[in-house]
């Protein structure tokens, strides 16, 4: 599939079907679990790509992990990528546990981290919308509504890409972009 792409103030906001481990970015974000211990999926990708060194710097500077609707920096160790921003989104239980505003403040810290870090370019996954379970059409929706919110705005970032791992995912981000324009 093509990447499909939006312009907001200057910046591009585009999507991408593909492996996050393999972008040439500045920053990627994982979707971490609140330990920052390892885990499945993107997590586990990361890992493998990023090799051991990734989990000994977490377990040195965040020994108790990071909040739900938080993230946290690294260097990105054998990915292209200069930084991993490992960001905790909710599991989901059903909509009313505050799951949409620390979906929001997942994608938010990882925007705020990369304005700290100088960073001009972000790669995202679908967070919380695999072993987390939280529903498509509005994760969807809320990761690209965030984001182009943030775009709006001061920023170092001139890029964010999502990359969708499945065509299924990218179809849901496809429509989200599209109810942008
Ligand atoms: P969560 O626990 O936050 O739901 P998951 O890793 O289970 O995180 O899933 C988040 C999304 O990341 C899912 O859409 C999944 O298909 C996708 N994913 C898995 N591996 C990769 C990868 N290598 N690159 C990009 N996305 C990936």
């Amino acid at each position: 599939m093509p990447t499909s792409s939006l312009t907001l103030n200057g910046r591009r906001l585009e999507l991408e079907t593909g492996d996050i481990t393999r972008q040439a970015v500045d920053a990627i974000a994982n979707a971490a679990n609140s330990a920052l211990r390892g885990g499945g999926g993107v997590d586990g990708a990361i890992h493998r790509a990023a090799g051991p060194g990734l989990l000994d710097e977490l377990v040195r500077r965040y020994p108790d992990g990071t909040p739900t609707g938080t993230a946290v920096e690294t260097s990105g160790h054998g990915v292209a990528a200069r930084w991993i921003l490992h960001a905790v989104g909710p599991v989901w239980r059903g909509g009313s546990r505050g799951e949409a505003e620390q979906l929001v403040g997942a994608y938010r810290s990882c925007l705020a981290l990369c304005d700290r870090l100088g960073a001009r370019s972000v790669a995202f996954p679908a967070i919380s919308m695999g072993i987390y379970g939280y529903p498509g059409e509005e994760g969807a929706r809320t990761a690209v509504r965030t984001v182009a919110q943030h775009l709006r705005g001061e920023s170092s970032l001139t890029l964010v890409r999502f990359v969708l791992f499945s065509d299924e995912t990218r179809r849901l981000f496809d429509a989200a972009l599209a109810g942008k324009r």
